[in-house]
């Protein structure tokens, strides 16, 4: 019987050693996310996260065929990510100008270089990855996060975005409301021949543990096995340290515990040390998705222009937390 080679992510997921860049479901600076695929396809990554837009999912491809054309031998999915309902990754900053005094308070308070004084405040929001660092320091409420993806046609952008070459979805579960994520799973379920990666997006956010795990087991029971669940522990926060990362190993280990056949991929504030941390609690994850910190360890976090960055010392630090899963 002809035998078909298993994808590069299949491979990756039953050894543990699978790693995801998140660029960022409503993140939008296309040199960066072409960037960072090129040089986490050279480090060896088995998927790229991007938004639902068709213009990073091209970004992600180019960025792609360039590193395989220099001699890159891996292929990574390209993932896009859909909302379920008010999920926390898909909002981006808006400012209520006429509220604005253009103090500058808020300047250092993002991570991510979105705001710009010069000499009334600017907002460059394709760089704003919604972590709403900047909302309690503004003294007059100028500040706002506006959900993206409402009204959205779905159907019609993952249409698109896979004839741009994305083959692999993210279903953000958002606050957990079931009819929501079952009427999204409804639709992806259609066409699941066509997409050979599946993860769904769990955290708790306010809903309580129970009620993420009795999600999961729905998830599961609806998808089947081969899916990943992405564990969301302190999402878009990716800060180094301990600290930052334990939420999502401790969330993974009830979801570990509940032994459905899925892949367990962790995501949310990790960083370089989420992979030690999950072999010293001898907690078999399967993956670990990396996003605000990976950036900021290639030195992207307030550079939007990654032209000025080193490719070879991108690469390198790419590769450190790709090896950092499973050395
Ligand atoms: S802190 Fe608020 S009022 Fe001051 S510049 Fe920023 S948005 Fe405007
Ligand atoms: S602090 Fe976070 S939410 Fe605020 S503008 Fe910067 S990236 Fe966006």
């Amino acid at each position: 019987m002809l035998q078909t080679q298993p994808l590069p992510f299949e491979t990756a997921l039953a050894e543990h050693r699978f790693f995801k860049v998140i660029c960022g479901a409503s993140y939008r600076n296309y040199d960066v996310i072409r960037w960072l695929a090129e040089v986490f396809t050279h480090a060896g990554a088995h998927a790229i996260d991007v938004g639902l837009d068709v213009g990073s999912v091209e970004a992600a491809v180019a960025g792609i065929r360039t590193a395989q054309a220099a001699g890159a031998g891996g292929d990574p999915a390209v993932m896009v990510s859909l909302d379920a309902g008010g999920d926390v990754h898909f909002f981006r900053i808006r400012l209520d100008r006429p509220e604005c005094t253009d103090c500058g308070i808020c300047l250092p308070s993002c991570r991510f270089g979105v705001f710009d004084l010069t000499p009334e405040l600017q907002l460059e929001d394709q760089n704003c990855t919604g972590c709403r660092d900047c909302l309690p320091v503004c003294p007059t409420d100028a500040l706002s996060l506006q959900a993206w993806g409402d009204a959205q046609d779905y159907a019609g952008l993952l249409e698109a975005c896979w004839a741009a070459g994305a083959r692999a979805i993210e279903l953000h579960t958002g606050s957990g409301d079931e009819a929501g994520v079952q009427a999204l799973w409804r639709l992806v379920a259609d066409q699941r021949a066509r997409w050979p990666l599946i993860s769904f997006s769990v955290g708790d956010y306010g809903q309580g543990t129970e009620a993420v795990l009795a999600l999961i087991r729905r998830i599961v029971g609806w998808a089947g096995s081969g899916i990943i669940i992405q564990v969301d522990g302190k999402p878009i926060s990716g800060r180094t340290g301990v600290e930052s990362t334990l939420p999502a190993l401790e969330l993974a280990a009830r979801v570990m515990a509940l032994d459905v056949s899925a892949f367990v991929q962790v995501a949310g504030g990790t960083n370089d040390l989420t992979g030690s941390l999950a072999r010293e609690r001898s907690l078999p994850i399967h993956g670990v998705g990396m996003g605000s910190f990976a950036r900021a360890h290639l030195g992207l976090q307030a550079v939007h222009d990654p032209s000025q960055l080193d490719r070879w010392q991108s690469i390198q630090r790419a590769r450190e937390l790709v090896l950092s899963v499973h050395p």
